[in-house]
């Protein structure tokens, strides 16, 4: 987007995206001003000084219309709900509401690599980005993932390639941002509770691919039935990976099979993910779609080798807590939807005794009978959710409601058996009972070595 010195504009939502959105804007002359949903002495002192020192206007405690008046731009924050009255009324005046995305438009100096689906984003941009850089390069990663993606502005030149992760709140607002090369992993209900639909989660997702140019590459996960039937715009270069033989990251077993043909290069390599931890199921697709594209962008198989040895996936994903009696105990904590969920159960191969629950996003319950009936012999439902799921799967596999982790461990402890898994796939938000997805995995992890203890100490009695 155009943007020119001395323009109004207001960000709405003081996170760690709407700094760096400010100081963005600050570095091109435009008159910034914030406005927050907190409370002033709910805001970091140090931010407080900061917007004071470079005479930002700060408006606490909700948007209000007087303070957006004279805005030439509105930029909302990832976070925050599009459907507010003043943007609503923004919009209606015919004023630009941008997101982070349509600000970095175009200005980018390096090739960009886009990641988004429901599940598996981070684990992939942050493949791919180790990846690049066992190759020698030297890639600035950010987005949804942690570090704001205009921070890259801060220093554009350190970077040859860009690695964003992106959800579908910020594709939301994307303007005409173009990826060179964009991955969509999967779709899945999720966030109905903003996007209203799967219709409408489903097109923001498709921002991604829909300003693409002849010679841009879009990856797809073969998979996927929503994601398999997307036409890229013509003459772009699309790739598709998943178990089907016309894949070009096939899965085989324990390996990915690659045979590409890309820039006048043919190349026909498998990759072993048995030594790796990128063994489970969902991973072996995550690192198919992510060799794709590191073998796209000219990394050789020695270096991706070396990525994929030194690589290990972030934390409350799938991640082995302890054996007790042997009774595996696995965080899946960031299975905060249902398609997560589902993933996690079908990745298991012992008896599950399933932790779920947690705050409605709106998802459907009802899409797991299947694999729940397969595979779960109990079912362990804590939060705000659990009248919803009692509802959809307690008539096919025994179900209890606790009150707290440590409760969820140990009614799961009495019910299993050895060889059998204790799982904490959530299926929900956490906001009900924990700051985020890390506070409940660390609850979990807290609780089942508290378990394992206790149980070590029964044994020396
Ligand atoms: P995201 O960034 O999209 O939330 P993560 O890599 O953080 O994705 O993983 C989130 C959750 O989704 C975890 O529970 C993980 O086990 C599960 N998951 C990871 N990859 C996939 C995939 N390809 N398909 C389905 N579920 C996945």
């Amino acid at each position: 987007m155009q943007l020119q010195s001395g323009m109004r504009a207001v960000v709405l939502g003081l996170g760690t995206a709407g700094l760096a959105t400010v100081d963005f804007l600050l570095h091109r002359n435009l008159r910034v001003a914030v406005s927050d949903l907190r409370h002033r002495e709910q805001i970091d002192a140090k931010v407080l000084a900061y917007l004071e020192e470079m005479d930002v206007p700060l408006e606490t405690g909700g948007h209000t219309a007087a303070f957006c008046a004279d805005a030439d731009l509105l930029v909302p924050g990832p976070g925050v709900p599009l459907d507010l009255p003043v943007l609503r009324a923004a919009r209606e005046q015919g004023l630009p509401v941008v997101g982070e995305l349509a600000l970095a438009a175009g200005r980018f100096r390096a090739p960009v690599i886009a990641v988004t689906g429901s599940n598996g984003k981070t684990t992939v941009t942050s493949l791919i980005g180790t990846l690049l850089q066992a190759a020698g390069a030297t890639p600035f990663i950010g987005g949804n993932i942690g570090t704001p993606l205009l921070e890259y502005f801060i220093n554009p030149d350190q970077y040859d390639v860009v690695v964003l992760e992106l959800s579908s709140f910020q594709l939301d607002l994307a303007g005409s941002f173009r990826p060179d090369t964009g991955v969509l992993l999967n779709i899945s209900p999720d966030h109905l509770d903003r996007h209203g639909s799967l219709e409408a989660y489903t097109a923001a997702k498709l921002h991604m691919f829909s300003k693409q140019q002849a010679g841009d590459i879009a990856v797809l996960g073969d998979d996927d039935p929503v994601v398999a039937g997307i036409v890229p715009n013509s003459g772009v270069l699309s790739f598709r990976f998943g178990v089907g033989p016309l894949c070009t990251a096939r899965i085989e077993g324990g390996s990915i099979q690659l045979h590409v043909q890309h820039q006048g290069q043919v190349r026909r390599e498998r990759y072993d993910l048995r030594e790796t931890k990128l063994h489970s199921l969902v991973n072996r697709l995550n690192a198919a779609a992510a060799l794709l594209v590191a073998v796209l962008h000219g990394s050789s198989r020695e270096a991706i080798n070396r990525g994929l040895a030194a690589f290990t996936p972030p934390p409350h994903r799938m991640n082995e807590v302890a054996v007790i009696a042997g009774v595996r105990f696995i965080n899946d904590s960031k299975a905060t939807n249902v398609g997560a969920l589902r993933a996690a159960l079908s990745s298991c191969s012992a008896p599950v005794i399933l932790i779920a629950g947690g705050r409605d996003k709106g998802g459907d319950y009802l899409l797991l009978r299947d694999v729940v009936a397969q595979r779960v012999k109990h079912l362990v439902l804590l939060g705000e959710a659990a009248p919803l799921m009692t509802a959809a799967l307690g008539e096919i596999v025994p179900t209890q409601s606790v009150v707290s982790m440590d409760e969820a461990v140990r009614a799961s402890m009495t019910v299993a058996e050895d060889g059998d898994i204790v799982l904490l796939a959530p299926g929900c938000a956490s906001f009900d009972m924990f700051s985020g997805y890390m506070e409940r995995g660390q609850a979990f992890c807290e609780s089942v070595h508290r378990l394992q203890q206790d149980q070590m100490v029964e044994g020396e009695i």
